[in-house]
């Protein structure tokens, strides 16, 4: 049977943080939008749940900051870690130059309903669920479509511009014969939920130990939990007794003792694998990367939902309104190149420097240099907060599109 064919401006592979706020500000502005998301909802356990200043910077900007912040959430004013026994905040977001100095810690299924809600008002706004993008349709070298997977058969889209937010695995980019730049990951880490007590603490911590670093998100009731591994390791950890992991988890964190118990088995685990990399080109003529599909991050800072949706609006304020121009394209990627090129270096650099080197550890661990610092210099603890909380140059929706 011949797929069905649809015709839009824009057609968004994945809609993830980049893909749902590209295609809500493009729609807003009257550009007949289509996203396609593979899944059937975006219940994805392996994103990220930090909305940061910068991102709720935008939502002001856009009109909807005090109806999103009514969704429930956690306000995380400042970020702190314990090396050994030695506790610190690393991150004060109270002093930031922006409408709010705190992080909101949200699932990120909430932060994408509410986009996609938003998002539906407008006529020119499109999002197809259970469908997945496997294919681009070229002609004479320019990218002028996609095919995708529907429960009802194949389709065949057909766009102005073609843009791949199809996070970290994306086959948009991979079929465009992209050129990737890799810098490596020494870790990986494993996923999974324990039950919050109301005697457990409140705070959403990172915990490094000599060869253990354990990250607690605090979701109300109960903790997301990320243990990190070194690349690889997961399976020599899988050839041991289950026990051995759930010890490993009481020793860094004892108030799990009773919780752990519910973990069955490493079928409650799941192992994301980290990757960092970046696209040489983020364009070719019909087509553009954003978010992790051009450039994957590390979750060291839990920096890439922000940087997705920078992407997002630094392309919607070029994109709304010649969506052809190969120069518009090249200007996307000039504007977010540089932020992403410094904050994928401060990830790598975190990695090797500090996370690789615990996980290798053996003895008491004594805490970098650089930590030492911003334990006793409160003053120094605002510039990770700018980095992890505004990013480097943050952007703005611009007020032309906003008026369109
Ligand atoms: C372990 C780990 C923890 C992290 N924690 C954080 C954190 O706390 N905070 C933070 O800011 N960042 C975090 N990150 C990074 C963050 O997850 C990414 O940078 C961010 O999700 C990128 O957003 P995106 O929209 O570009 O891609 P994604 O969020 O990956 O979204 C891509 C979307 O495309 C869909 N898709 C994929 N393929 C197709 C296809 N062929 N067709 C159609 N749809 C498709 C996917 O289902 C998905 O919905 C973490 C990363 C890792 C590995």
């Amino acid at each position: 049977m011949a797929p069905e064919k649809i015709s839009v401006r824009c057609c968004i592979a994945g809609g993830g943080p980049a893909g749902m706020m590209l295609g809500y500000l493009l729609a807003r502005a009257g550009v007949k939008v289509l996203v396609l998301e593979k899944h059937g909802d975006f219940l994805r356990d392996f994103r990220g749940d930090t909305i940061h200043p910068s991102t709720l910077e935008v939502m002001h900007e856009l009109g909807l900051l005090d109806e999103f912040l009514e969704l429930p959430h956690q306000k995380v004013y400042e970020l702190n870690a314990q090396f050994g026994e030695m506790r610190l905040t690393i991150a004060d977001f109270r002093h930031l130059p922006t409408r709010c100095g705190f992080v909101a810690f949200m699932p990120q299924w909430d932060f994408l309903n509410f986009l996609a809600a938003k998002a539906a008002r407008y006529p020119n706004f499109n999002l197809m669920m259970e469908a997945e993008v496997t294919g681009l349709v070229e002609e004479s070298g320019r990218v002028v479509g996609v095919r995708a997977k529907t429960p009802n058969g194949e389709i065949e889209v057909r766009a102005d511009l073609v843009v791949g937010a199809d996070g970290r695995s994306s086959i948009v980019r991979e079929k465009a014969g992209l050129a990737v730049k890799e810098f490596g990951a020494p870790i990986d880490v494993l996923w999974f939920r324990l039950r919050r007590r109301a005697e457990d603490p409140a705070a959403t911590m990172g915990r490094f130990d000599a060869g253990r670093i354990f990250i607690t998100l605090n979701r109300g009731d109960y903790w997301q939990c990320g243990f990190v591994i070194a690349k690889g390791q997961f399976e020599e950890m899988r050839r041991q007794p289950f026990e051995t992991f759930r010890a490993a988890i009481v020793k860094l964190a004892p108030y799990t003792k009773d919780s752990v118990q519910e973990l069955g088995g490493w079928d409650d685990v799941k192992l994301l694998t980290v990757r960092v990399d970046r696209l040489l080109d983020w364009f070719r003529p019909g087509l553009l990367c954003i978010g992790d599909s051009a450039h994957a991050m590390s979750p060291v800072g839990g920096v890439g939902i922000n940087l997705a949706i920078q992407d997002a609006v630094a392309a919607a304020n070029v994109l709304f309104k010649p969506l052809r121009a190969i120069d518009h394209l090249r200007r996307i990627q000039k504007r977010r190149e540089l932020p992403t090129r410094m904050t994928q270096g401060l990830q790598v650099a975190v990695q090797r420097r500090i996370i690789a080197r615990v996980l290798v550890e053996t003895g008491p661990l004594k805490p970098p240099l650089a930590v030492r610092l911003l334990a006793r210099v409160a003053f120094l603890r605002r510039i990770p907060a700018r980095i992890i909380g505004l990013g480097i140059r943050p952007e703005h929706v611009s007020a032309a599109l906003l008026g369109s």
